[in-house]
């Protein structure tokens, strides 16, 4: 694993069959994945459904383009928000309990956030209420990639 300091989160916009968010946490040289079908929110009365898929490589977190048709995952991706991610408790021992308490520190998601298991594979991702907290949907108000600028229809 590499330093916590050095750990980064990506949120990737993906038009697939079904407009989604997915977020994913660098974790022992993997990406943690979850995918929130109404993306995030900085709005911390707002829960959001984060279903937890298949761990990705690391180097997926700089993926924007086109999955092509007949592959997993067929349809445009942009990235919506990335930057470093840290922690207090040990992650692999907070995601075994199912309480993942984290701070976020990207250009659009910042401050306190919480994952909290449900069952199985469905969690809730929450923002704590902080400095950061809005109300307001972030992303209605940011469609753009903050790496190319692209919408995802210009892809
Ligand atoms: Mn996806």
């Amino acid at each position: 694993m590499r330093k916590q300091s050095e750990a980064i989160f990506v949120v990737q916009k993906h038009s697939a069959s079904h407009l989604h968010y997915d977020f994913r946490l660098e974790l022992g040289e993997k990406l943690k994945s979850w995918a929130l079908p109404k993306g995030p929110s900085m709005d911390a009365s707002e829960k959001r459904l984060a279903i937890q898929v298949e761990d990705h490589d690391l180097d997926y977190a700089s993926f924007e383009g086109e999955i092509p048709e007949g592959h997993y995952g067929a349809g445009k991706v942009i990235i919506w928000d990335t930057g470093k991610w840290t922690w207090e408790e040990e992650p692999h021992k907070q995601l075994r309990r199912g309480i993942l308490k984290f701070t976020l520190h990207g250009k659009r998601l910042k401050g306190k956030f919480n994952l909290i298991r449900m069952k199985e594979k469905q969690w809730l991702l929450i923002k704590e209420k902080d400095m950061e907290s809005c109300s307001g949907s972030v992303t209605d108000l940011h469609l753009e990639s903050v790496v190319s600028g692209k919408k995802i229809e210009d892809i």
